[in-house]
């Protein structure tokens, strides 16, 4: 898409003179597009599990609520709570994202025991959901934003866990080739089709919406993680095929 803007200018001398300004205007477009949908999407966001805690509180204020349900409606109020709040930080995280990052500087960082960092906050889950979960590798160091590269890795190994299947397993390795170090998080869970594969970066999507609110993701970790790359300037490298895993490796720049 082209914008066209003409403009006469009159010189000295000259009768007219007339500039035409050619600006590809696709790229605008669409960033606003994106702002635009996004903003609808969060305001959705935010106002399901509100409307939730409402009704559970409206209930419970009308006193029609048996002195036994009365507990489980307040976890009901508190899990939609937790909800809200996942999903603001994550937003929050992206907006930092968006604007080239938390402010917090890049340090070496031995991405082997960030793994097992990552391993050890998710074992609860795994356990959970019958998913074996293991750390692999050879201890490596990359320059990198700590939280936001924990946060990365969490996202994908969460997700690993999460789109599995009882009994099955992840594996999150890290170490280098040819001196690029990477992390790699591989799952034997449902695949991701490829018409899906482009499109799970992008925020808010699911390829599977009941299934995904089941999880209890926010549809935000993958943008979270390549937003993330971005600033570490590592690349992103997706295989899956259906019903057999996914894996996902981050590539950093070599030291
Ligand atoms: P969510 O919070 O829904 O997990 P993400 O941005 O982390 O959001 O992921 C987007 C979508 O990509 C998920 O809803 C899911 O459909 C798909 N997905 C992500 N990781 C995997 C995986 N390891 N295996 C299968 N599907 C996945």
């Amino acid at each position: 898409v082209y914008s066209l803007t003409a403009s006469s200018v009159a010189g000295e001398g000259q009768s007219h003179a007339a500039v035409l300004f050619v600006v590809d205007s696709t790229e605008r477009d669409q960033a606003e597009r994106q702002r635009q949908e996004f903003t609808a999407n969060v305001s959705h966001e935010l106002k399901t599990p509100l409307t939730s805690i409402m009704g559970y509180a409206e209930i419970m204020e009308n006193g029609i609520v048996k002195p036994e349900d009365v507990a489980p409606f307040a976890g009901k109020i508190r899990a939609e709570a937790v909800r809200l709040l996942t999903l603001i930080e994550d937003i929050i995280r992206l907006s930092q994202l968006d604007e080239g990052g938390a402010p917090a500087p890049f340090e070496p960082v031995e991405l082997l025991a960030l793994c097992g960092t990552v391993r050890d906050r998710l074992q609860h889950k795994a356990a959970a959901h019958k998913v074996t979960l293991a750390v692999t590798g050879k201890p490596v160091t990359a320059q990198a934003q700590r939280r936001t590269l924990e946060q990365m890795v969490f996202n994908l190994a969460d997700n690993a866990v999460a789109y599995n299947r009882a009994g099955g397993s992840v594996t999150i390795e890290a170490g280098a080739e040819g001196g690029a170090p990477f992390i790699r998080v591989s799952d034997t869970g449902i695949g991701i089709a490829p018409a899906d594969q482009a499109r799970v970066f992008e925020r808010f999507y699911r390829v599977d919406k009941s299934h995904s609110k089941m999880t209890g993701g926010t549809g935000l970790g993958l943008s979270i993680v390549k937003h993330g790359a971005a600033l570490h300037h590592a690349k992103i490298e997706l295989q899956s095929a259906l019903g057999v895993g996914t894996t996902i490796t981050l590539r950093f720049p070599k030291a």
